[in-house]
């Protein structure tokens, strides 16, 4: 098996395109289990340990330009105020040793309909950055999953960043396990509220071929939270509205059974965590300023 190693990005796209069958090396979290195993015998590993651009980040106003090599603990103890539902998926992926290796990059090579970075993702409203010698383009995270462990890169493409909106407003990530640490979610649950354009965004994992965002009830959460004056006058919505919320995100999953879970759990499963979560961040976005935030 031969080993590159690039120093730079520039020589990074250069190896990729002279060997598009290399296989990116991030944190190994999710890889070097699948070498191990015996399940992947690549004749080119890329090792991008050394590309020192991609472990940084970058923020303006309104976004954060995450290099695909930073690591789930940076995001939790760095950038948890700007990310706030990046920073809770964060928190709960592996093990400490997992979260001090694996990155976004590697959750979004792998592209596991079960990645705890992607409800984050999608609720937050972000795209990844994928570049080749050709040019880089920008990929809206919806677009990027197009089956499970399937992705949109060509194969000389790489991510270099994905760019994540800035949160003006509560959010909050909830996930099932079947048990509270160092597993794959049974089912995953992502909500942001944008209160600058009274909408609201959710992204679900784990629950269908794709992580995927459920906007039918996006769009009844966005209309009876608009109509109802709830911005302006911070009462919670109605339980009935609660419930229609939960029934139309369980209804955007089609979940498999496996031995993580039923379908029908599945589905039950989500319907719950968008409740729980409208719950969590309308209280957030109703405390009085200054108090402690849920996100
Ligand atoms: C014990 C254990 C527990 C885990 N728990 C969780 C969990 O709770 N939640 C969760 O979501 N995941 C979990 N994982 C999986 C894994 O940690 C994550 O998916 C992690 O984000 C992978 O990142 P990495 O940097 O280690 O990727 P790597 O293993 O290095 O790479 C993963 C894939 O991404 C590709 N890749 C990496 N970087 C790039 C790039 N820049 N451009 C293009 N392709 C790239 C690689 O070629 C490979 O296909 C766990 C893994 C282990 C071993």
């Amino acid at each position: 098996m031969d080993f590159l190693r690039p120093a730079t990005w520039r020589e990074a796209l250069a190896a990729k395109a002279a060997h598009p069958d290399a296989v990116p090396l991030a944190g190994g979290t999710d890889l070097m289990v699948e070498l191990n195993f015996d399940r992947r015998r690549p004749d080119r590993l890329l090792d991008l340990g050394r590309v020192a651009e991609l472990a940084t980040w970058e923020t303006d106003e309104d976004t954060v330009r995450l290099g695909a090599g930073v690591p789930f603990r940076d995001i939790i103890e760095r950038l948890a105020p700007r990310l706030p539902a990046l920073a809770l998926a964060a928190h709960t992926v592996g093990s400490p040793q997992i979260r001090t290796r694996g990155t976004v990059g590697g959750n979004l090579g792998t592209a596991s309909p079960a990645g705890d970075a992607h409800p984050a993702l999608l609720a937050a409203g972000a795209s990844v950055e994928a570049e080749s010698v050709r040019g880089s383009r920008d990929i809206p995270v919806e677009e990027f999953f197009t089956g499970p462990k399937r992705n949109v890169l060509a194969a000389d493409e790489l991510i270099r960043a994905v760019r994540i909106d800035t949160a003006r407003g509560p959010q909050q990530f909830a996930k099932v396990g079947t048990r509270n640490a160092m597993v794959i979610a049974v089912c995953a649950f992502s909500l942001a509220l944008h209160p600058h354009t009274r909408t609201v965004t959710t992204g679900v994992g784990s629950a269908a071929p794709t992580p995927l965002r459920a906007r039918a009830a996006e769009a009844f959460l966005t209309g009876v939270l608009d109509e109802g004056g709830h911005w302006d006058h911070g009462r919670p919505v109605s339980p009935a509205a609660a419930a229609r919320f939960a029934e139309l995100a369980a209804g955007a999953c089609a979940p498999i059974d496996d031995v993580r879970g039923s379908a029908d759990y599945r589905r039950h499963a989500v319907g719950v965590l968008a409740r729980r979560t409208l719950h969590w961040t309308w209280t957030a976005y109703t405390a009085p300023k200054g108090a402690a935030s849920c996100a």
